[in-house]
């Protein structure tokens, strides 16, 4: 990071800290928040204000939060990220893939091929099925890494969890998914759902009399109706009966 450039961009972002404290006054700038909150800024101040002659304590404080920074991270994967994505496994609409990008001489074989071919293989899945992915969603010796530890109370599934309605699904040609317990109440009372029951019904009913029919042409003594028409009235029926009840 030295190397690439950091002071110089350190110093450019010190340009514009001193414009905004200037115009607002000392203090104006919430350093824990927006871009001021970046690793490898606040840690270089003392030096950028001319507090301290050397940059050397600012790399260390700055070594130090990136530390903390990727333990928080790690943490948040497994107790989180990875619970989520568990969550909803069967729905197969998320998934978490793990790429190492310890060796950079590897990159383009180990991140970028393979990051590449797990969103194609993604992307190639018809929506709500498991993609059928070519390569390991984790590299060899690391799965360890991907199982989820137990998820921390605060996390809700519930908030998450994926309901697929098999009946709108099967008029429409695609998926119907709400998410949340809330967005899927509201979906089972929406129009959209109940006009796809009563249709669904309709053409069950219709479907019930041309079995009929076929097994039985000659026959009228049974109750089920008779011609198409008669079935879409009883499955009107029988659905605003269901609605009733
Ligand atoms: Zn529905």
């Amino acid at each position: 990071m030295l190397e690439n450039g950091l002071y110089d961009e350190v110093k450019e972002m010190y340009e514009e800290f001193k414009k905004i404290e200037q115009r607002d006054g000392p203090g104006s700038v919430d350093l824990e928040r927006g871009v001021w909150q970046v690793i490898g800024f606040k840690q270089f101040l003392p030096w950028l204000k001319g507090e301290v002659d050397s940059p050397a304590g600012g790399i260390d404080s700055m070594k130090q939060a990136t530390r903390k920074y990727a333990t928080r991270q790690t943490k948040w994967i497994h107790k989180k990220l990875l619970p989520m994505c568990q969550a909803d496994y069967a729905v197969g609409d998320r998934e978490a893939a793990l790429l190492d990008a310890t060796d950079l001489s590897k990159w383009n074989q180990n991140v970028f091929s393979r990051g590449v071919q797990i969103c194609q293989d993604f992307m190639n899945a018809t929506p709500g099925t498991i993609p059928n992915y070519s390569v390991p969603l984790a590299p060899a010796g690391l799965e360890e890494l991907l199982k989820a530890r137990s998820a921390e109370k605060a996390f809700n599934s519930d908030k998450w969890k994926h309901h697929v309605c098999e009946i709108c699904t099967r008029l429409d040609s695609e998926p119907c998914i709400s998410i949340g317990e809330e967005a899927w109440k509201t979906h089972l009372n929406s129009k959209r759902h109940r006009l796809a029951g009563r249709k669904l019904q309709k053409q069950e009913a219709f479907e019930h009399w041309k079995r009929k029919q076929s097994e039985n042409p000659q026959s009228n003594s049974d109750l089920s109706p008779n011609t198409p028409k008669e079935a879409n009235v009883a499955a009107d029926e029988q659905s605003e009966k269901k609605q009733k009840i």
